[in-house]
């Protein structure tokens, strides 16, 4: 029996549900009710399909029916920040909310991919403190990363992109003197310890053109991009000597937990589901 109809025979547990368009490759109610499952929660959470302009009125929907809660993907992240009543920090600098919570009569908006993403590295062993980063791309995902990031006090990060203006213009949003824009070309220049692979040229089969003399035997390489084989950027990584690859399902798993956390105040075991996830891609 799927866990998540193990979970809607309990009795009026709290409702929670992630809005998407297109929503049916969600994983989130799995990784949601397995975390509920894991520590003793009761909760019923749900994948829901919103048509592209119907959005607030499927919030203000399911808040006057009860819901707690709600995980918010593409394309509706801006959105959901625009109808947030209070905002926290990181989701106001990222721009986007991915996590909603209905409480006392307000939405409490959050972005909690980076942090997802930090617990990923931190879990994974990876030093953030001091450590010379470069992150690929320029996109909303790394917009949303970069605050958690810069709260582990690193010592650099490069932004490359294809297109260079974008790269400049976060610098010039996030006003930090440890970040610095280039190209992919240019990132010869410097010396790092961890790529955060933030493009989603892994999507298309395609890698971001960076010298292969970057890839050193002590570095680290991050793709955000998971799926049943290494990607072509992760494979690439090994290839050239990499000392450690990393996918990016634990981020995945990661904003879920963070997500749970806030919603349940307890936080949830990661790795059982991380493993749990692993098995289902694999076997497609
Ligand atoms: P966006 O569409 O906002 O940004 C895409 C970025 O990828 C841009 O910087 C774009 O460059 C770059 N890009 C696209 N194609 C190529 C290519 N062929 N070569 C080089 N650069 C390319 O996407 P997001 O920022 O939202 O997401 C980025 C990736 O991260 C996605 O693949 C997404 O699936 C993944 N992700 C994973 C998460 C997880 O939990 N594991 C969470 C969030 C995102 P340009 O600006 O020049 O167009």
């Amino acid at each position: 029996m799927p866990l998540s109809t193990i979970t809607m025979t309990q009795k009026n547990p709290d409702q929670y549900l992630v809005y998407g368009n297109p929503i049916e490759q969600s994983r989130s109610p799995d990784i949601h009710h397995i975390f509920a499952t894991k520590s003793q929660q009761t909760i019923n959470y749900q994948k829901q399909f919103v048509d592209l302009d119907g959005f607030s009125t499927a919030v203000s929907y399911f808040i006057s029916q009860g819901g707690k809660g709600a995980n918010v993907t593409a394309p509706f992240k801006e959105e959901a920040l625009r109808l947030s009543d209070v905002l926290t920090d990181r989701a106001s600098l990222a721009g986007a909310v991915n996590t909603l919570t209905f409480k006392n009569g307000k939405i409490y908006g959050d972005n909690t991919d980076g942090e997802g993403l930090v617990q990923d590295l931190l879990m994974n062993g990876v030093t953030l403190k001091q450590s010379r980063i470069l992150i690929l791309g320029a996109g909303g995902a790394v917009r949303g990363v970069l605050l958690p990031i810069l709260a582990q006090s690193p010592k650099s990060i490069t932004i490359a992109n294809r297109t260079v203006s974008k790269a400049q213009d976060l610098c010039k949003h996030f006003d930090d003197k440890r970040l610095n824009a280039c190209s992919f070309n240019e990132t010869s220049e410097s010396a790092f310890d961890l790529i955060i692979n933030a493009t989603s040229a892994s999507l298309s089969g395609d890698l971001p053109p960076i010298p292969e003399s970057i890839i050193t035997n002590t570095i680290v390489c991050y793709d955000m991009v998971y799926g049943k084989n290494e990607t072509p950027f992760l494979q690439w990584a090994k290839a050239q000597g990499a000392n450690k690859i990393i996918d990016g399902l634990g981020m995945l798993v990661g904003q879920a937990a963070v997500s749970f956390s806030v919603w349940r105040n307890v936080t949830p075991d990661v790795q059982p589901v991380i493993d749990f996830l692993r098995i289902a891609i694999k076997e497609g």
